[in-house]
C-alpha cells in the first residue's frame, strides 16, 4: 500500500532514515530549492499511468513513501498514458510541494504542444497528485492549503432541487415544433423544482445562433438559471452577438483551458458564470487563478465535472476555496464508486461536506482499478461528432 497517510510525528522519523540515501549532498541549483524546513526533502521518484477504460489514474510516487493520485480525461487513454510517462522524465528527483513550479515546468516545457488538450489534461492529473501529496505530507485537506474553505457546504447539481437539462445536434433553424421540443424538458424540471429549485439548460454547443434566440425568448417564462455553452468557442463575436439578444444568463468555459482561455469571456462581459472543468482546464492550480479573475469580475463560477470521485473531488477544494461560485456539476457513478472512495458526502437535495482527510481526501482502490480496467467488453472508441439529420457533420 504505497498510498500512506502519514502524521508529523511519523514523517520525521522516517524522513531521516530514508533519505540519506535518496538525496545528494549539499543544495541543489534552482529557484528556492535550498529552502530547507518540513517539506525540502521530498522528492517525485516515479508516476504510474493506470489505464482504465476511458482516463488514465495516475499515481506519482515519492521517495517518504506518500503517493499522490491525478485523473485524465478526455485524450485517448493510451496517448494519455505516454504523455504522463514522458512528462515524467521532467518531474523526476523534483520536489512535488513545489506544485506552482512544476506547473509551470510542464506548461512551458514545450511551446508547440502549449496549451493544447492533450498537454492541460495531462498536467491536471500531474496537478491533482501533487495537491495530494503536499496535503498527505502536511496532514491537511488540500482546501485548506488553498487559504481554507470559504463555505461550509457546497451546492452541487443533480439534485432534488437543482436539475440541469440539455440537447442535442439541432438543425439550422428550428420550426415551432423544435423550440417546443426543447422547451418542454425546461418547463418539467421547473415544475420538478418549483419555483425555488433550480433549472439550467445546455445547449452543448449545438444550437445555432438563429434558433438560440428564438428558444431563448420562449424559456423566460421558467426562470432559466442560465444557458450553457451558447455558441461553439472560437469566435468571440458570435458570443457578444447572443449576450445582445438574449435575457437568459450565459455560463461557458469547460472546453476553454487555463486562465487566458476563459479571460476574454470576462473582459468582453460575454458571460454571467464561468465553467471550468478542474480536469481540462489544468487542474486545481489553475482552477483558483480562474476563481481569482472571475471574482475581479463579480463572475461566479460554475465548475464543470465529468471526471469521477476523484477528479471531482479535487475540484471540490478548489470549489470550497472560491469566493463567488454558485454551484458545482456532480454525477454519482456506481462504477467509479467501486474504484474511489471519496470522504464527503452529498445531501439529496444536493449540498456536498467538507472533505475530510489529508490530500484529496479520497481513497484509490488499486485492485478495483486494475478489475474495472480489465473489463474485457470495454472498448475506447471515440465519441465521433454529432450529425444533422441529413448526414452532415455537426457541432456538440
Ligand atoms: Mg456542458
Amino acid at each position: 500500500m504505497r498510498d500512506i497517510r502519514v502524521n508529523r510525528r511519523g514523517f520525521f522519523s522516517g524522513a531521516t532514515v530514508a533519505l540519506g540515501a535518496a538525496l545528494p549532498e549539499g543544495a541543489e541549483a534552482g529557484a528556492a530549492t535550498g529552502v530547507e524546513d518540513r517539506s525540502s526533502r521530498i522528492r517525485i521518484t516515479d508516476a504510474v499511468p493506470h489505464l482504465c477504460r476511458d482516463r488514465v489514474f495516475l499515481r506519482v510516487d515519492t521517495n517518504l513513501g506518500i503517493s499522490g493520485w491525478g485523473e485524465i480525461k478526455g485524450v485517448v487513454p493510451t496517448v494519455a498514458a505516454e504523455l504522463a510517462r514522458s512528462m515524467l522524465t521532467l518531474l523526476r528527483g523534483e520536489n512535488p510541494t513545489r506544485i506552482e513550479h512544476l506547473w509551470q515546468t510542464l506548461y512551458r516545457a514545450e511551446r508547440n504542444q502549449r496549451g493544447g488538450a492533450f498537454m492541460l489534461h495531462c498536467i491536471a492529473g500531474y496537478d491533482m497528485a501533487l495537491w495530494d501529496i503536499t496535503g498527505k505530507l502536511w496532514g491537511v485537506p488540500v482546501y485548506r492549503l488553498l487559504g481554507g474553505a470559504v463555505r461550509d457546504k457546497l451546492r452541487a447539481y443533480p439534485s432534488t432541487t437543482a436539475i440541469k437539462v440539455g440537447v442535442g445536434v439541432k438543425g439550422f433553424g428550428a420550426d415551432p415544433a423544435d423550440i417546443e421540443s426543447m422547451l418542454e424538458p425546461i418547463r418539467k424540471a421547473r415544475e420538478k423544482v418549483g419555483p425555488k429549485g433550480t433549472v439550467m439548460f445546455d445547449a452543448h454547443s449545438s444550437v445555432p445562433p438563429a434558433t438560440l434566440r428564438q428558444l431563448a425568448a420562449g424559456m423566460e417564462p421558467y426562470a432559466v438559471r442560465f444557458i450553457e455553452e451558447p455558441a461553439v468557442p472560437g469566435n468571440m463575436e458570435v458570443f457578444k452577438q447572443l449576450r445582445a439578444a438574449i435575457k437568459v444568463p450565459l455560463a461557458t468555459g469547460e472546453r476553454d483551458r487555463t486562465l487566458w482561455g476563459i479571460l476574454p469571456y470576462l473582459t468582453d462581459g460575454i458571460v454571467d458564470f464561468v465553467q471550468p472543468d478542474c480536469g481540462y482546464t489544468g487542474g486545481i492550480s489553475q482552477m483558483r487563478k480562474i476563481a481569482a479573475i472571475a471574482e475581479a469580475y463579480y463572475t461566479p463560477i460554475v465548475p464543470h465535472c465529468t471526471q469521477s470521485y476523484l477528479g471531482m473531488t479535487a475540484s471540490f477544494h478548489a470549489a470550497f476555496n472560491a469566493p463567488l461560485f454558485m454551484i458545482h456539476e456532480a454525477y454519482d457513478d456506481a462504477l467509479w464508486a467501486q474504484v474511489i472512495k471519496p470522504h464527503w458526502k452529498k445531501s439529496a437535495d444536493g449540498f456536498v461536506t467538507l472533505p475530510e482527510g489529508t490530500g484529496l481526501c479520497v481513497d484509490v482502490d488499486e485492485v478495483a482499478l486494475k478489475r474495472v480496467a480489465s473489463d474485457p467488453t470495454y472498448r475506447y472508441q471515440w465519441r465521433g461528432p454529432g450529425r444533422h439529420p441529413d448526414g452532415a457533420v455537426a457541432d456538440y
